[in-house]
């Protein structure tokens, strides 16, 4: 019989799992997207500035997954036909602005976390005595903790505050003291079952790592995101309810009833199977009625929010040679990382158009520091990179702001066995995707997404 399937949520994990209940259920099935947004994509949007394509979200992804083989971005790229159309950032370093200077990331840590205390570069002092092998792993089997805390009581607050914090701000904007070492850093997670010392945790983690020699860190799509969810959602071939909010789900003898659109008229769609790829408070109250416990647990994750400003600079502008830094908390400015664009992806530099900045703005904790008008962010924001850069800045030819109000994960420690234990109380045929659940990255969020399409698929078959 010719199943029906509904992904809620046109995120990248929504459509990721589409792409791969269509590769694994043929041309007969009919799925179904349902987007509230008026477009898909979620996090991935691709915007204009100054005549040049500039990301308003997500800019690129992992080129490798863990195994060292290509992540799964670059597979679903190649599966929908963007293969040779990924782009690679320039070699530039990127640096960290500690002290009034921007200071060169130093090289060889583990998303800031050092396995070799003689090469911080004077960024950091670390406390290398408290590295001490106590006779026992830093972490019990299956343990979390923020990452925060162990780098703090290993090295001391310095490496924290100055590398490890701002790293961390960089993806997630949040605070090492509050993120999951599972989540945020899984290898040292692992590691640091086994070996003594943070040190040894660290190289442990950096040696399991296969990293192809060569390979470039990062990809991203030549003409932007928009063309990964556009052809994705193609290669899906579902039926697409864009501006369509699902506000309930409920289970039927059958299978699975959604009630959708305004709550004035609503409409209901029955389906065989779910997958729920939307953020954790929207997830949360789609399961409450369904799987109270999944529901309590999924809705307790945090969000931070960000504002991203687009400075296009007249052409010729100087910058330093980077491709962008970071910038710790304790430096106390609404500016958390600033990215050259133009500087970093080569495919943008035409040479004699305008230099291209992206700003981020706004940490875990502080929105009410966003509660400015775009044209008042925009002046902080060029205000404070002019500041950071230590030449000013001139005057933006074009600008813009991108705010993500609640747009980033804060996986509190013990986060993954919260989502064990949720997706353990799942009703058959409910799967959870998206970085809510599995962590942020666009790999992470199209393997979770591809991963549900999976499990809905095997139940579907033992039916
Ligand atoms: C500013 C920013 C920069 C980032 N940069 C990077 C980066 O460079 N590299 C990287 O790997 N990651 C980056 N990320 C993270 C990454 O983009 C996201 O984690 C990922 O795109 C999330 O995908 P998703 O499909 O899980 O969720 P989302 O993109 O949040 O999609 C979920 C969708 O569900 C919809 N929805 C919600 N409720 C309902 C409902 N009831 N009914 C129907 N639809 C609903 C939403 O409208 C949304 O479109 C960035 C994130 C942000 C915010």
């Amino acid at each position: 019989m010719r199943k029906r399937i509904a992904v809620i949520g046109g995120g990248i994990a929504g459509l990721a799992a589409a792409v791969r209940l269509r590769d694994l259920l043929g041309p007969d099935a009919d799925l179904v997207v349902y987007e509230q947004g008026d477009a898909l994509g979620g996090k991935l949007r691709t915007g204009e500035l100054g005549g040049l394509t500039v990301e308003r979200g997500a800019e690129s992804f992992l080129n490798s997954g863990p195994d060292g083989a290509e992540s799964a971005a670059v597979a679903l790229a190649r599966r929908i036909g963007l293969g040779d159309d990924l782009v690679h950032p320039a070699a530039r370093p990127a640096a960290l602005a500690i002290g009034g200077r921007l200071a060169p990331i130093p090289g060889g840590t583990l998303v800031g976390v050092p396995g070799d205390l003689s090469t911080l570069d004077g960024v950091a002092l670390a406390e290398a005595g408290a590295d001490r092998d106590e006779g026992r792993p830093l972490l019990a089997p299956g343990q979390d903790i923020a990452v925060g805390e162990l780098v703090r009581a290993r090295y001391g607050a310095e490496v924290v505050d100055r590398l490890v914090d701002p790293m961390l701000g960089g993806v997630y904007a949040g605070r090492a003291d509050r993120l999951s070492l599972r989540v945020t850093m899984p290898q040292l997670a692992r590691t640091a079952e086994t070996e003594h010392t943070l040190r040894d945790a660290v190289r442990a983690a950096q040696a399991q790592s296969r990293r192809v020699p060569g390979r470039p860190v990062f990809a991203a799509v030549n003409g932007g995101m928009a063309r990964l969810v556009e052809r994705a959602a193609a290669a899906g071939g579902a039926r697409i309810g864009l501006g369509t909010a699902v506000r309930a789900v409920t289970r039927t003898p059958k299978g699975w009833e959604l009630t959708l659109g305004p709550a004035a008229a609503p409409e209901t769609e029955h389906v065989d199977a779910v997958i729920l790829a939307v953020p954790a408070r929207p997830a949360a109250r789609l399961l409450s009625a369904v799987a109270p416990g999944a529901a309590e647990a999924v809705g307790r994750l945090e969000y931070a929010s960000v504002a991203l400003a687009g400075l296009a600079l007249p052409p010729g502008t100087s910058l330093p040679d980077l491709s962008g830094f970071l910038v710790p908390p304790g430096a106390g400015s609404l500016v958390k990382a600033a990215t050259f664009f133009t500087h970093k992806w080569p495919h943008l530099d035409g040479g004699d158009g305008p230099v291209i900045v992206r700003a981020s703005l706004g940490r875990a904790g502080e929105e009410e520091r966003l509660h400015l008008d775009d044209d008042a962010l925009l002046e902080v924001a060029r205000k404070e990179l002019g500041e950071l850069i230590g030449t000013g800045l001139p005057t933006p030819t074009a600008s813009w702001v991108q705010r993500w109000g609640g747009g980033l994960p804060q996986y509190a420690p013990g986060h993954a066995d919260r989502i064990v234990a949720a997706r353990a109380e799942l009703p058959d045929g409910l799967a959870l995707a998206g970085a809510a659940f599995d962590g942020v990255g666009i790999p992470v969020c199209i393997a979770s997404g591809e991963r549900a399409a999976e499990d809905v698929c095997k139940y579907l078959e033992e039916q």
